[in-house]
């Protein structure tokens, strides 16, 4: 049964949701708010696509899976089982409803406590699937728009390509603010690793500091824009919301640690879509990272997340392993070839998934 609900003007100008939907081209907006309408008074709902598509996006072509599943990995609903069945809360229902006190209760099961390793599993698992996604259409068309149809750096017109400011390799997110539009020539002369690519983003008056806010559109208040924010951001605010992770600005006094954690953060966050731990120990093994590696060792640290071996998986790309392994990940990095022990016995078993990480992680000039 479907209930009336409330919605607040606020609604409307939530900037993370937009930028979310946009990245996975679903109407996430309005599923999420059709979505209360398919919550008890406690915010849970029974985990059935189907059902909830009937209700909610009768006349979408939409897998409703996908919907919520993008619904989850940025913080809006959580998911939960009981006996078996599968069910959802909105974490944040409460907070916004004033249910009517005749509303009958709940008899969905309560949500368990919240376990943090278990959601950072899980929305580690719905990012990975995401992320072999290409950039989408609808996103594509957007970014032609907002930049004139014309490459940004040129101004040509012809043979445009849709361009990673902060390539994916290290990182970098299908986030609008991320993403511009270059003529092929002007993307393909842009390097992908090493100094190159610090004079590069210079040129765009960017720095490695800027990776977070432009990979996850994370609004920093009196901070310089880059030119691909133009005419967009200006005028939206920061707003709360459920799911964001507010990192702690780094303290040390070499700006190339604060650098390194931010490009480690900024990638770990794309990748299992949580912020990585961070205490004493991982500050000191940034500071030791940078001791050995220098300027580089921000960009070796942002591509560490992107490796796809073994080990480095199991541990969820610890800094344990970066640390360990600095030299060695630095020579791979630096000639921008990495080799996974997937790689390494590929022949046979490289299916349709394999390749698709693979053209993520080295192509980032995608054609028209
Ligand atoms: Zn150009």
């Amino acid at each position: 049964m479907q209930r009336i609900r409330t919605i607040k003007p606020e609604f409307f100008k939530h900037d993370e949701l937009y930028d979310a939907e946009l990245q996975v081209d679903l109407p996430l907006r309005l599923a999420y708010v059709g979505l209360w309408t398919c919550c008890d008074r406690e915010g849970r709902f029974k985990w059935k696509p189907r059902q909830l598509k009937a209700s909610i996006l009768p006349y979408d072509e939409v897998d409703f899976s996908d919907v919520l599943d993008a619904l989850e990995i940025h913080g809006f609903v959580r998911s939960y089982e009981h006996d078996g069945e599968k069910y959802g809360e909105v974490p944040t229902f409460k907070e916004h409803q004033c249910v009517n006190t005749r509303e009958a209760k709940s008899n969905l099961p309560e949500p368990p406590e919240y376990d943090n390793a278990m959601h950072v599993r899980a929305r580690a698992r719905i990012a990975q699937e995401f992320r072999g996604k290409n950039v989408t259409k609808t996103v594509r068309q957007t970014i032609y728009a907002r930049d004139g149809h014309q490459c940004v750096r040129c101004d040509a017109t012809e043979d445009l390509t849709i361009d990673h400011i902060f390539p994916q390799s290290m990182g970098g997110t299908h986030f609008p603010s991320n993403l511009r539009t270059l003529c092929r020539p002007c993307n393909s002369a842009r390097p992908v690793a090493g100094q190159a690519l610090i004079d590069d983003l210079a040129s765009d008056g960017l720095t490695l500091n800027d990776m977070q806010r432009t990979c996850m559109h994370v609004h920093a208040q009196g901070e310089g824009k880059g030119r691909e924010g133009k005419g967009k951001e200006g005028n939206s605010a920061s707003s709360p919301s459920a799911g964001r992770v507010v990192s702690i600005q780094p303290k040390q006094s070499n700006p190339l640690n604060a650098e390194t954690w931010t490009a480690y953060e900024s990638a770990y966050q794309q990748r299992y879509a949580v912020a990585p731990v961070r205490n004493a120990k991982t500050n000191s093994q940034v500071v030791q990272l940078v001791k050995r590696l220098g300027q580089n060792a921000p960009l070796v640290a942002g591509w560490f997340v992107s490796h796809n071996k073994g080990w480095y998986v199991q541990k969820s790309h610890s800094l344990d392993c970066l640390v360990a392994d600095a030299e060695g990940l630095y020579t791979q990095w630096a000639t921008n070839h990495q080799v996974t022990e997937s790689q390494a016995r590929s022949a046979d078993r490289m299916g349709n998934a394999g390749r698709r990480l693979d053209s993520l992680v080295f192509d980032d000039s995608e054609p028209f």
